[in-house]
């Protein structure tokens, strides 16, 4: 088949897929290996239009070509960490789109040294900043989204298993992600007569940037590939599929969950 070919059969997957005509914006691309990316592709594959934001000035170079490749028109730069640049995001988009269909919030943070050892030793700030960055933002981006959302929408988040139960060096990361689960149960029941679902994601470990500051990731890796009932870990492109399942129609009753997409090894007792 020529490229020419290949083109236009993408062209039609996209305008007959089932996220068609519907727009989203994606929080939390750092490169292409982001969880956020995954989730964009299989978005984009099925008609998707998207919109991307990024931390910092850094990150411009890297995030440029994968917008283009998704064809997005749309790529500010904005750390969640500041309202005034939230508002910002959301003025621009709402004067390019009339209405969004959903929202992907896949950014988490907390300082290296409260990534490593015992969570006991987390200072004031520490806590603040890795709860603020990793659990408040979802609420700070879905208020500024609402508007947008006038036919209802769905809000997507990444946890991780941390948050149920003790993994050693989490530590104030689980902390942070079991508020982000808490706030998706408080999200879900404000908005759900809006029709707009608030769902998370709770992904095995993946080798990513952000992944790679946890002590004794590699260990998480073997762990989990010896003992999921799957023997394996999970692929990004898997977490990827269940976003398109949450973004879409498909999920049209299902808010305030969290869907585990780790092989299965949060079944486990011991
Ligand atoms: P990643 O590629 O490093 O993505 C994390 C993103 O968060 C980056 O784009 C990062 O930008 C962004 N971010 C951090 N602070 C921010 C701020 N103040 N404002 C805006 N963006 C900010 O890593 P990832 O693994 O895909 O992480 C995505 C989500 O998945 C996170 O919530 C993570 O906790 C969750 N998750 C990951 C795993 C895993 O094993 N990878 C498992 C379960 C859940 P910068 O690079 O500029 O900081």
């Amino acid at each position: 088949m020529t490229a020419a070919e290949t083109e236009v059969l993408d062209k039609t997957a996209r305008e007959t897929g089932m996220m068609a005509g519907k727009r989203g914006i994606i929080f939390g691309v750092a490169n292409e290996r982001s969880l956020a990316w995954h989730c964009a592709k299989y978005l984009y594959e099925q008609g998707a239009d998207l919109a991307f934001t990024y931390q910092g000035e850094a990150l411009e170079k890297r995030i440029m070509p994968l917008a283009e490749k998704v064809e997005s028109e749309f790529v500010e730069m904005c750390d969640l960490g500041d309202d005034a640049q939230i508002d910002k995001v959301f003025d621009k988009l709402s004067k390019k789109w009339d209405s969004l269909d959903f929202l992907v919030h896949a950014v988490a943070f907390a300082n290296k040294e409260d990534l490593e050892g015992h969570y006991v030793n987390t200072t004031r700030e520490g806590f603040r900043l890795a709860l603020d960055v990793s659990c408040y933002t979802l609420t700070a981006v879905t208020n500024r989204a609402l508007p947008m959302m006038k036919d209802g929408g769905s809000v997507i988040t990444l946890t991780y298993y941390g948050a149920e139960k003790v993994v050693p060096h989490y530590n104030v990361m689980g902390v942070a992600k079991a508020a982000l689960e808490s706030s998706v149960m408080y999200l879900a029941a404000d908005l759900g007569e809006k029709n707009v679902r608030v769902n998370a994601i709770s992904a095995g470990p993946v080798k990513t940037l952000a992944a790679m500051g946890i002590a004794g990731f590699r260990d998480m890796l073997k762990l989990v590939e010896q003992k999921a009932p799957m023997k394996r870990n999970v692929e990004a492109d898997e977490v990827g599929k269940t976003a398109l399942y949450l973004a879409s129609d498909l999920s049209s009753g299902v808010t305030g969950e969290v869907i585990h997409v780790d092989c299965g090894y949060s079944i486990l007792g011991m």
